[in-house]
């Protein structure tokens, strides 16, 4: 049986939806029977090959101009794309800095917090994504299949959704399995 294939990356993200991916623990081992995951950011190949996968996973909401490029490419290179926890979802907590202007959140990240050395500014290499005017979920950015919501979402609705893909179905999460906290 041809397997699954899947890629999956992190944007504006704490890496905690990709720890509990992992917490799936010894599930994996069947799962990877089906699947082979070809990029994430936790192996060395972290961009989604060109020709392409079926399923692709963001976690993280988009804050910068390199945020917004890996989305775009995982979206365009992924049959169907899976926004994974709350950031991806809704913007979670990256969408508080929202609530502020973009120099103004700058100057506080950088120049302004309690512990910052005087004479300390924003920095402003070409190599550094641009922060955007605001934070956004994935689905403002591109279009988005699969909702999977969470602050980690459980290792066992992660299962279930990756499941369900391996066996052909668009996940539709049980009660049990949805939450938001
Ligand atoms: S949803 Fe929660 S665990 Fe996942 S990246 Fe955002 S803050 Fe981290």
């Amino acid at each position: 049986m041809q397997k699954v294939t899947i890629a999956t990356d992190w944007l504006e993200s704490c890496a905690g939806c990709h720890m509990s991916l992992l917490d799936v623990d010894e599930r994996l081992f069947d799962l990877l029977k089906a699947v082979e995951f070809t990029s994430s950011p936790i192996t060395d190949l972290k961009v989604p090959p060109e020709a392409g996968v079926d399923v692709g996973i963001l976690s993280g909401a988009i804050g910068n101009s390199h945020q917004e490029e890996v989305a775009r490419t995982m979206r365009e290179r992924s049959r169907i794309l899976v926004a994974l926890g709350d950031c991806a979802v809704f913007g979670g907590v990256c969408v508080l800095r929202n609530l502020f202007a973009r120099d103004a959140v700058l100057a506080r990240g950088y120049m302004e917090t309690e512990s910052t050395d005087p004479g300390s500014r924003v920095p402003d290499s070409e190599e550094l994504g641009a922060l955007t005017d605001r934070a956004y979920p994935v689905n403002q950015v591109v279009d988005v299949d699969v909702y999977l919501p969470g602050c980690p979402p459980s290792a066992d609705a992660i299962h279930f959704v990756l499941s369900e893909l391996v066996e052909g179905r668009i996940p539709v999460l049980p009660d049990e399995l949805l939450h938001y906290d």
